[in-house]
């Protein structure tokens, strides 16, 4: 069995941008795909799937992330072995086009699991990362949304997502097959988050998180209240207590978000046979999976 899910955020995406939406995930399962039946290994299929959510300018990762307070974009990423529990994970970096490439070159090449700002930069620069300029991540739409929220007197993240925030995020779970289990996660972070801000996308364990033996999780929602519940290894210890039935483990876990944090948000899980489902207690998520016992891909929004 293999298998792949990739995610492009969770909240009440406008009719007008499903079809990018869809577009863009299973664009990024092809390419992650495509690795996973020629043999290749989940770390591979996994960052590449999210390099072409990066790209994609309809998400919050990568090229279109949205603007911090300051006006800057600040990226953070993560990804995890669910089989040797190696992980790295990069926080607020700029001018760095694939942050997941930054977040495996700690996992594989340091003796840390998070490094963040200049430092992280200074870590990719030395390992030969590709580096980009700010207007190369920028996109009008997201120039025009800083400009809307700085007009705006008392702007609060959390009223935002209560009104149907944009939450883009990507991210990626793959079984290879060898049995490994990776995640990874990918974003800009929420619109005018604070400069220095970091989510629960590069915390392990909160926006990403994988046990080869169990399932693998990757998350988006609003980073506050997903850091609270340590959703991505609250879904994990589920389905490791239910014998992975991920369906329901997503479900309790959203429950717990949504109860115990006021938050929103979708998870997307993998089990240890490869068997993948989604949460959400949004109106939206944009999601695309297969394996290798389906015929073809399924595309949702
Ligand atoms: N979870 C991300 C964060 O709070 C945002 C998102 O998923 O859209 O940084």
């Amino acid at each position: 069995m293999i298998s792949l899910i990739v995610h492009g955020g969770a909240w009440d995406i406008p009719d007008d941008l499903v079809e990018a939406h869809q577009y863009g995930v299973q664009q990024a399962l092809e390419r992650g795909w495509k690795i996973l039946s020629g043999g290749g290994d989940a770390v591979d299929a996994v960052e590449q799937a999210i390099h072409f959510l990066e790209d994609d300018p309809t998400f919050d990762a990568g090229r279109g992330s949205f603007l911090n307070a300051a006006g800057e974009i600040e990226l953070d990423a993560s990804i995890m072995n669910g089989t040797t529990f190696r992980c790295g994970a990069v926080a607020a970096v700029q001018q760095v086009r694939h942050p997941i490439s930054l977040a495996r070159l700690v996992m594989e090449k340091s003796e840390h699991v998070l490094l963040s700002g200049k430092g992280a930069v200074h870590f990719g620069i030395e390992h030969g990362i590709e580096q980009c300029t700010d207007d190369e991540l920028l996109v009008g739409r997201e120039l025009e949304r800083w400009r809307t929220v700085q007009s705006q007197k008392n702007y609060s993240t959390k009223e935002s997502f209560r009104k149907k925030m944009p939450s883009d995020t990507v991210g990626a779970v793959a079984m290879d097959t060898d049995g490994n289990i990776v995640a990874g996660t990918s974003t800009g972070g929420t619109p005018n988050k604070y400069p220095g801000r970091i989510g629960d996308s590069p915390l392990i364990g909160c926006g990403n998180y994988a046990d080869s033996g169990i399932g693998g999780v990757s998350c988006t929602g609003w980073g506050e209240a997903i850091i609270k519940v340590v959703l991505a290894k609250t879904v994990v210890d589920f389905l490791e207590r239910n014998g992975g039935d991920g369906v329901h483990a997503g479900a309790q876990a959203i429950e717990r978000l949504a109860k115990k944090a006021e938050g929103f948000g979708g998870v997307i899980v993998l089990n240890n046979k490869g068997i993948p489902s989604v949460a959400f207690n949004t109106p939206r998520m944009a999601r695309a999976y297969r394996t290798s016992e389906m015929q073809a891909s399924v595309v949702e929004v």
